[in-house]
């Protein structure tokens, strides 16, 4: 194939497509051409990548541009039926490294990396570090729903001082006590609805390449052996020291050192890279063997080598997109993943960094020192609907302080009820006799609705103003139903857009079985009302249903029912 006739590069609209630059099948440049159920990569020739079957029928979420093609010249395919979407570049994100609220620019768009410190799986995540984890999961979607292709890593550390002290005093071994314990984070996880991370790397699983990590440190002259054998990083030779946590460096103690993990923002001093193993690590299994001695790593160091790890194996980059956590990471964690990262690799460890703030019980930061500690699972023993967790959580902005009362999440579970009905009535609308298409009120309503919301997201993830818009819509959404208005089909698309962010619909009952068995019932006789062209009857039993939260939706295979 000569240069002439090759055919010019075009803009892929396709899920699969960001998949293959995942997956390192595409890199960034190539030009890509969809060809049917194919995907032709133009690199030095063409290579043609088979689509699994599943991704044809379903394309278009994060378009992939290459680098050299000029967008105007591009020829954009656009797939029947799918809304085309690039990389909004409105979104503005406050980077604690500048303080400053920032446009967001990842390094290779649509590409984002995107790497969150896990749980350190001792005991049982409450619910402080799963106010972490939810804006994490806020920020996400919402970069995926602005078209971006996130890699979200999560790490999970199995390693350090509190596992070994907590496997210690239980008499096993650091396996076998934190396993139900890991095991018990992704349930309270998927309770809490968060999107499973990309990756979930182990610090235990992990060790090869901290050890290399450590290995280029003491190359590079930034760590030394200490005397008691462990290995520490010099934060002198690291010019850039305390530039995240804003250090006064006159505080800095040459060649003071501190081997725990945990430590004061007012006494910085040389921390610890790899631990010289003592009995408790060999007793519960927490040592290896290394060429700088028999040991094990430091917390701050197993973030490092994992996300380096990750993102240099999968992408070839040793950059971060973001990096984000609790604002209790930013000192010492956080700066030393920074100096470990930064002096091994030469190169920004992350270029945004993110930092949630406390949730707090009766005023106090949530924690089991200070005795308020609510795990997620209480809320699920009792009986709490997630999507009211999550939604009270949205009412207070990310970077302010959010105070959890059972007022609170009890108004937060009358929101999600009223959503839960709105959409009902959008659905019941929507789906009979066209009203609910085109033109309309709540057409109207839902522009403007997805603007405002947008607008609100865009600003640094200001949840409380995209909940407020959302319920804006609601309270004029059911004015405009009263009225008989049309464009439910609309802002039924619109709130479904949103919910794919938010996600704060109410979790679906199981109804009893008796209940079960008179909504079976009800539906045979629409069923059969409709064969018989009695819609009168049809449309009074819908009601009836729907009086008592019974939604239904109407589908090529039959209708569906659910309680709500
Ligand atoms: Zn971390």
């Amino acid at each position: 194939m000569s240069a002439t006739d090759r055919p010019r590069p075009l803009l892929v609209v396709a899920d699969a497509g960001a998949r293959l630059v995942r997956r390192g099948l595409v890199a960034p440049g190539d030009a890509v051409r969809w060809d049917g159920a194919r995907v032709v990569v133009f690199r030095r020739g063409p290579v043609v990548c088979e689509l699994p079957a599943a991704c044809v029928d379903a394309p278009s979420r994060a378009p992939y541009l290459p680098r050299d093609s000029q967008p105007a010249r591009a020829h954009p395919v656009v797939h029947p039926g799918v809304r085309r979407c690039a990389p909004r570049m409105t979104l503005a994100l406050h980077n604690t490294l500048t303080r400053r609220v920032e446009p967001f620019q990842p390094l290779a768009p649509p590409r984002v990396t995107l790497y969150t410190c896990g749980p350190t799986v001792w005991n049982y995540a409450h619910l402080g570090n799963f106010r972490t984890f939810l804006f994490e999961d806020l920020l996400r979607r919402y970069l995926e729903a602005a078209g971006y292709d996130v890699f979200h890593i999560m790490n999970l550390t199995d390693v350090d001082d509190r596992t070994i002290k907590a496997a210690r005093a239980a008499g096993t071994t650091l396996r076998q006590h934190t396993e139900p314990f890991v095991r018990a984070f992704f349930e309270d996880r998927d309770y809490l609805r968060l999107r499973p991370a990309h990756a979930h790397p182990r610090a235990t699983e992990s060790v090869a390449a901290m050890i290399t990590l450590v290995r280029r440190l003491l190359d590079s002259g930034v760590a030394y052996q200490g005397d008691d054998g462990s290995v520490y990083f010099a934060i002198d030779r690291f010019p850039g020291y305390g530039r995240l946590s804003r250090l006064d460096l006159r505080e800095i103690k040459v060649g003071a050192r501190v081997a725990s993990d945990e430590y004061a923002k007012d006494d910085p001093r040389d921390f610890a890279l790899w631990k010289k193993a003592g009995p408790d690590d060999d007793a519960v299994g927490a040592a290896w063997d290394a060429p700088f001695g028999r040991g094990r790593p430091g917390w701050h160091l197993e973030c490092s080598a994992m996300s380096l790890h990750e993102i240099g194996t999968r992408f070839g980059v040793q950059t971060l997109d973001i990096h984000a956590g609790g604002v209790d990471l930013i000192f010492p964690h956080h700066e030393d993943e920074i100096a470990q990262s930064e002096a091994a690799t030469g190169r920004p460890f992350a270029r945004w960094w993110l930092h949630g703030e406390f949730l707090n019980v009766r005023g106090t930061k949530m924690s089991k020192r200070f005795g308020n500690f609510l795990a997620a699972r209480d809320l699920r023993e009792q009986g709490v609907d997630a999507a009211a967790v999550r939604l009270l959580f949205w009412q207070t902005h990310y970077r302010k302080p959010l105070d959890f009362t059972d007022e609170a999440l009890a108004a937060a579970g009358e929101g999600v009820k009223r959503l839960g009905e709105f959409r009902a009535r959008l659905l019941g609308e929507a789906g009979e006799g066209g009203r609910g298409t085109g033109e309309g009120r709540l057409a109207e309503l839902a522009a403007e609705f997805e603007a405002d919301f947008r607008a609100a997201l865009d600003d640094d993830l200001n949840a409380p103003q995209a909940c407020a818009a959302l319920f804006q819509l609601v309270h004029a959404g059911n004015r405009a139903l009263d009225a008989g208005a049309g464009g439910a089909g609309a802002a039924l698309a619109a709130l479904d857009r949103a919910m794919a962010v938010l996600d704060v619909l109410p979790t679906p009952r199981a109804p009893e079985p008796d209940m079960a068995r008179w909504i079976e019932a009800q539906v045979a006789a629409r069923e059969r009302a409709r064969k018989s062209k009695d819609f009168k009857e049809a449309d009074r039993i819908r009601a009836a249903l729907r009086a008592r939260g019974v939604e239904l939706e109407d589908t090529p295979t039959g209708t569906k029912w659910r309680v709500v």
